[in-house]
């Protein structure tokens, strides 16, 4: 079966997901937010987001887009010396770029991912990553208000990988150069990005600097 149709197959599951079922196992892991801040620090954060929250945040904050969103720098190089990668990552240097040492500063607009975390989907059942609130008690309805986004998020992250992959052009992979610049494939399709405005990247690419 192609992944492509693996993810229209699991998106039928996602879509018939219960609601109740979800809030069920929320609450047998127990959860709540310490507010230690531990998810938006340090090199383990890296938050994935979608073109749409990308620009909500824009929307919120004033900001450009690259200075909301990066490339992720992982990929592969084609043979015109363009380095490509998948999606957006939140901007970071430390920290996640709108940790302000005590919380989120875009807590209303923050993306699905951190609403949603320490709990995630795969092949429609509950995950979870590391946390000091898992094990807390939990409420019913807040374990429900989880489980609600859980599967949004998880429908959501299906719908966008399969027009990814539905705009995704391919492309012939050769050895790195500093001819081309960066393509961030997204659902929207192809971004090119000059290497002038990612600052250093390139050389972090080439192995010219430690990647941070
Ligand atoms: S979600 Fe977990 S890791 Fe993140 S701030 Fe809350 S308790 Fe800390
Ligand atoms: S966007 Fe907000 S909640 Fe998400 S990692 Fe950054 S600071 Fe944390």
């Amino acid at each position: 079966m192609s992944h492509e149709e693996e993810l229209r197959r699991e998106l039928i599951r996602a879509a018939a997901l219960s609601q109740e079922e979800i809030a069920t196992k929320v609450r047998a892991v127990g959860f709540r937010c310490l507010g230690c801040g531990e998810c938006c620090r340090g090199p383990e954060c890296e938050v994935a987001l979608f073109p749409h929250e990308v620009e909500r945040i824009m929307a919120y904050t004033g900001e450009p887009w690259l200075e909301v969103a990066e490339p992720p720098r992982v990929g592969e190089w084609d043979d015109l010396g363009n380095f490509h990668t998948l999606e957006w990552r939140i901007c970071k240097g430390e920290d996640c770029h709108y940790y302000n040492g005590i919380g989120c500063s875009i807590y209303s607009r923050r993306p699905t991912i951190c609403r949603t975390y320490p709990f995630y989907l795969a092949r429609s059942d509950l995950k979870f990553s590391e946390c000091r609130g898992l094990g807390q008690a939990i409420g019913e309805e807040e374990a429900l208000m989880i489980a609600g986004s859980l599967i949004e998020r998880y429908i959501l992250e299906i719908e966008e990988a399969l027009e990814l992959i539905s705009k995704f052009r391919d492309f012939r992979r050769a050895s790195a150069s500093k001819d081309g610049h960066m393509i961030v494939h997204d659902s929207r399709g192809e971004h090119g990005i000059r290497w002038e405005d990612l600052p250093g990247v390139l050389n972090i690419l080439l192995g010219d600097e430690p990647s941070q």
